[in-house]
């Protein structure tokens, strides 16, 4: 059961620690919970769902209409598919997947958040992408007050990018996702950073179970590792999308990476994360652009991650306007310097004017 509060604050509910209260809220930690808290909500209402808040920076001013945060619900297995709850951990599906011997996500382990916005924001990782596995997405359509099922090739899947964060996908709230696993290997494990963790540690990269081991122990080092309530670095990960960039600019934009890595290798790493030979990180085009790791703004309560500069940083007293500041004099420096259009991937909500 769930009820309906006022003026809540989201802050807590988020990795940034920031964000003002919700005019309407209710927290739900099941399917059948989500739909009857979507019945009680007008469809003209502003509405707002949430999982665990790890890729979201949400409006000092709070966020209008009803917020719904899912947290919690079911993961099951049957064969090989595996469906779950919107608001389960995307990690739990993970772990039931390789306890069941299923190939397909073990690349995505330890990814914060939940089943459903993985799905919206199309996690990534490591040369796996949650879309290409999608079967079907059971969903709240709020025009038509029904629950309906979508299809693999509905869901205009692309980098980070899904049919629920277009126009016409605004309607729909995801409720649960089925996804089809495979009892063999689907992907190779190329990158350069996991496969030097894999021969450190004699872990086996052709082992699902070791593959988890490795991934884990890659994210661990790279500082890529967030569960709800941690109070150490607060982020959403990587705040910027790989951006798009002309053939010419990629050479010099990957000449900006200091860490003695070939172009080959750059290239291959762009790849894997980015599907595409002219997406470049935008960690190096930060770099080009002139920012440096571990640079602070906003009197210095916003901080580039001192490894990873994608990672913006909200120090104790940073407010969701500091970082929307931030974001905002980065993308212009990059335009500026680079004539590169950086995109958020962070999901930015609510009034910021
Ligand atoms: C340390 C760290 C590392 C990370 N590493 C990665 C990584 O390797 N790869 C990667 O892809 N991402 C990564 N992320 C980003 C984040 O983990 C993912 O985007 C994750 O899917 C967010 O889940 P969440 O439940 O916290 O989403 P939230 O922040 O709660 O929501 C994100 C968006 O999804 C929408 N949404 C949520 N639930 C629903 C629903 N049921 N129906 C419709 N819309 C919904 C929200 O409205 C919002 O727009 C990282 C984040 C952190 C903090």
């Amino acid at each position: 059961m769930f009820e309906i509060q006022n003026q809540v604050l989201l802050a807590p509910y988020t990795s940034f620690n920031v964000g003002g209260p919700a005019e309407h809220f209710a927290l739900v930690d099941n399917a059948d919970d989500l739909v009857e808290a979507l019945k009680c909500t007008l469809p003209t209402t502003p509405l707002w769902t949430l999982g665990y808040g790890s890729n979201c920076l949400i409006s000092d001013k709070g966020l209008n209409g009803m917020t719904v945060v899912i947290k919690g619900g079911e993961v099951k297995v049957e064969d090989s598919v595996v469906i779950a709850d919107a608001g389960a951990w995307w990690d739990d599906v993970v772990k039931s997947s390789i306890q069941h011997g299923l190939w397909g996500l073990e690349l995505m382990s330890e990814i914060p958040g939940s089943v459903g916005a993985s799905v919206f924001i199309n996690i990534t990782a490591y040369g796996q992408s949650v879309g290409k596995r999608v079967l079907w997405i059971d969903v709240w359509n709020r025009e038509s007050s029904r629950v309906e099922r979508l299809k693999q090739e509905d869901l205009q899947w692309g980098y980070k990018d899904s049919l629920f964060q277009h126009d016409d996908g605004k309607k729909y709230v995801i409720l649960k996702a089925a996804l089809q696993l495979s009892d063999r290997k689907t992907e190779d494990l190329t990158y350069q950073k996991a496969l030097d963790v894999a021969e450190e540690l004699d872990l086996d990269v052709e082992s699902l179970v070791e593959r988890r081991d490795i991934i884990i122990e890659a994210r661990q080092r790279a500082g890529s590792l967030w569960h709800p309530g941690d109070t150490g670095s607060k982020t959403v990960g990587s705040f910027f999308r790989n951006p798009f960039v002309s053939a010419e600019q990629v050479d010099k934009i990957i000449a900006h990476d200091e860490t003695g890595k070939t172009a080959e290798q750059i290239r291959n790493m762009n790849l894997v994360h980015g599907g595409d030979s002219h997406r470049v990180s935008a960690a190096h085009v930060m770099l080009a652009a002139g920012f440096k790791r571990g640079q602070t703004f906003a009197d210095g309560k916003v901080k580039l991650n001192d490894q990873n500069l994608l990672k913006i940083e909200a120090l104790d007293s940073a407010t969701a306007n500091d970082i929307y500041e931030t974001m905002k004099h980065i993308q212009a420096v990059v335009k500026e310097t680079l004539g590169i259009d950086l995109e958020p991937e962070a999901r930015i909500l609510g009034d910021f004017s």
